[in-house]
């Protein structure tokens, strides 16, 4: 499985780009910067979205997703929890802000939107899919995404600390991780539901401890403003914890 991160950042601007994570071309996992990312061939090959959850960052992008295809007489099938759907349809293809391209072209809908229950495995474009709820401001869930070849990925999408509560359900060869902000700033990431360095360590020492490894961890949806604070934080905790943990940045390529 080839994933590439195409927005490693909750930010932003000319340098850096909104969540959005691509599999293998074909699955998108967030959409923060999907089409602000890719060419129209790109994007054709898209078939499958995954979402983590209803905030702005992680879905910005569905919006031209849902024109562009439309152009090309296909279909994207779009997954996450009722919730985050129901929540996508009210608020944005509600026909007032853009129309509801889960009926529009009435001949074949741009989108297609599929509700995922919560630890139930899902066949999503061929990949098996676990949703796990993870702690966030608003309801959001992880992803275990698995290929057929038996390779998986862990990615948390936004989460604050409990993210230990997923380790016991999975058994990844890669987690990638939100850590939004640096230590100093812990009092600001707990009640909006995302990691430090030093909150994302508790974490990683839990993994240890129920699944006996640690795998390599990319650490993602970076506030720019403290990068370089994170990075410094990041370097000394994969010193402590003896992991391999790296600061994700738009165009990485990743292989499990
Ligand atoms: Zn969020
Ligand atoms: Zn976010």
């Amino acid at each position: 499985m080839e994933i590439r991160i195409l927005g490693a950042h909750n930010v932003e601007s000319a340098n850096t780009r909104l969540t959005s994570l691509l599999v293998d071309g074909m699955l998108a996992v967030d959409v923060g910067s999907l089409t602000s990312s890719l060419t129209f061939t790109e994007q054709q090959k898209v078939s499958s979205i995954l979402l983590t959850h209803s905030h702005y960052d992680h879905i910005r992008d569905l919006a031209a997703v849902a024109l562009n295809t439309s152009y090309v007489r296909k279909t994207v099938e779009v997954y996450s929890q009722a919730i985050t759907l129901n929540a996508i349809l009210n608020n944005i293809f509600n026909d007032v802000v853009y129309p509801d391209f889960t009926k529009r072209p009435a001949e074949r809908p741009a989108l297609k939107f599929h509700t995922l229950e919560l630890h139930k495995v899902a066949d999503v474009g061929g990949y098996k899919v676990l949703p796990l709820l993870v702690k966030h401001a608003v309801p959001a869930v992880g992803y275990e995404i698995s290929s057929k070849e038996g390779k998986s990925f862990f990615f948390s999408g936004d989460s604050g600390p409990g993210l230990s509560s997923c380790w016991e359900h999975i058994s990844p060869q890669l987690l990638i991780i939100d850590v939004t902000m640096s230590n100093g700033l812990e009092e600001h990431a707990i009640p909006s539901g995302h990691l430090t360095p030093r909150l994302l360590g508790e974490e990683l020492k839990q993994f240890k401890k129920v699944k006996g490894y640690l795998p390599p961890v990319v650490i993602i949806h970076i506030s720019a403003l403290f990068e370089r604070q994170i990075r410094e934080e990041a370097k000394q905790l994969a010193k402590e914890l003896g992991a391999k943990i790296t600061v994700g940045h738009e165009g990485m390529k990743l292989k499990v």
